[in-house]
């Protein structure tokens, strides 16, 4: 935050480290090549095969700059649908055909989905799609997927109908850097993030991609090099940027040499932990999750078998001060009332929290529904009259205090009592 916050947001430095439009850059540069150095020595890359742009201001742009490097206009892709935790950046539209996203306005769409069963991803009906398509590029990752990605199968099924395979890895790139997930490396052929979720840093975006030798196709001469290089740093600047914002990539490098720590790896193997712990404790209540459990670090909440919408969940959390979002589940009839409610462990494992912590949070989640139901008994299911049910209710008052005095025991990183002093 310091990083963030310093004069490196005052100088101007379109271009690439060496190549600026710009004088006056000869420590931007070492920022900026130090920045891409550790990015690459985060996730373990040999700079022979491997290159990083780290000037995407933040995680969408970064796959913008993908698609308008790798793709021409109306080229056709497959990303996870948004209703089956993909992100609106995949490519969503929606079922009346209205194009939500810009990569749904400038490229040909199809998503695939989850199997409605299991809630993980139907490889046999992507496939069988992918092969009826023919996307020029299938990407994989999302923002509500509580499981880890099967990367040798996406590709398996880009090299049949000849995709590019693109991994965005936004939501877990703190726990692939410590090596908590499967590494998309050694199977995609273009990987982008955001900094800013479980890598733990400023809000920012980067792409990896490959460089060197790549094998030849069908009727292609030997010796045959990867061009995403030029054409990525291109499409980041100039195509869709101007300078870059060097106090995040400033930032960024602290950020990065922190993830490649031993403290950061045993921070993400507790994020873990604690969110297989806070699945049980649910589970335990008799609630249903997606997938039954999560691999990474969140949870998927079908609130649907209670009674209760992911918004009404998400309204009596917040007058609780519990933060947590509404999310559609696989199957909602309308994407306008989400079924489901999705809750992270990131957050709370940086103050402290460990197993036990996050099962008495299951505590208070289970008092927010049960409170949320009898509401709804007393004053009906209306949002109106539900919400007036709890405003002023002493049950309310009772369940914020506790859940209060419960957070309050922990640190907040970036705002002690101190600095509010001050
Ligand atoms: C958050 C997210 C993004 C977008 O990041 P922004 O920084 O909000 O633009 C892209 N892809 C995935 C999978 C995400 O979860």
């Amino acid at each position: 935050m310091e990083a963030l916050g310093s004069c490196l947001t005052n100088k101007y430095s379109e271009g690439l480290p060496g190549a600026r439009y710009y004088g006056g850059n000869e420590n931007i540069d070492k920022v900026e090549i130090l920045c891409q150095d550790r990015a690459l020595a985060a996730y373990r890359l040999d700079k022979s095969k491997w290159g990083v742009n780290v000037q995407p201001y933040s995680g969408s742009p970064a796959n913008m700059a993908v698609y308008t490097a790798l793709l021409n206009p109306h080229d056709r892709i497959m990303g996870l649908d948004l209703p089956s935790g993909g992100h609106l950046t995949h490519g969503y539209y929606t079922a009346n055909g209205k194009k939500i996203s810009a990569t749904s306005i400038f490229f040909e769409s199809l998503p695939y989905k989850l199997d409605p069963a299991t809630g993980y991803i139907d490889f046999a009906k992507l496939e069988e799609k992918a092969m009826d398509f023919r996307p020029k590029m299938i990407i994989c990752g999302g923002s509500a997927y509580p499981r880890d990605w099967e990367y040798a199968k996406f590709r398996e099924i880009a090299d049949k109908c000849g995709a590019m395979l693109m991994m965005d890895m936004a939501h877990i790139s703190g726990l692939v850097a410590a090596e908590e997930q499967a590494q998309p490396f050694e199977y995609c052929d273009i990987v982008t993030t955001t900094t800013h979720k479980s890598l733990r840093g400023p809000r920012a975006g980067m792409i990896f991609f490959r460089r060197g030798p790549r094998p030849s196709k069908k009727g292609e001469p030997e010796g045959m090099t990867y061009d995403y290089e030029s054409r990525i740093n291109m499409a980041v600047f100039p195509a869709l940027q101007g300078g870059p914002h060097n106090h995040q990539i400033g930032a960024l490098a602290v950020a990065l040499k922190h993830a490649s720590g031993p403290e950061f790896k045993r921070y993400q193997q507790q994020v873990k932990a604690n969110a297989r712990a806070l699945a049980s404790a649910l589970m335990s209540k008799g609630y249903k999750l997606v997938t039954d459990g999560t691999d990474n670090h969140l949870v998927l909440w079908d609130l649907r078998p209670c009674g209760l919408t992911g918004s009404k969940m998400e309204t009596i959390c917040d007058m609780l001060h519990i933060t947590l979002n509404k999310n559609a589940v696989f199957g909602d009839a309308s994407a306008l009332t989400p079924g489901g409610c999705r809750i992270g462990a990131p957050a709370m494992t940086s103050r402290g929290l460990k197993e036990n912590d996050f099962e008495k949070i299951a505590d208070f989640l289970h008092k927010a529904v049960e409170l949320a139901l009898e509401v709804q008994a007393s004053h009906g299911k209306m949002l109106k009259d539900w919400k007036l049910g709890l405003e002023g209710n002493p049950a309310v008052d009772t369940l914020r205090a506790e859940v209060e005095a419960f957070a309050e025991s922990f640190p907040m990183p970036g705002f002690t009592r101190e600095s509010v002093d001050i």
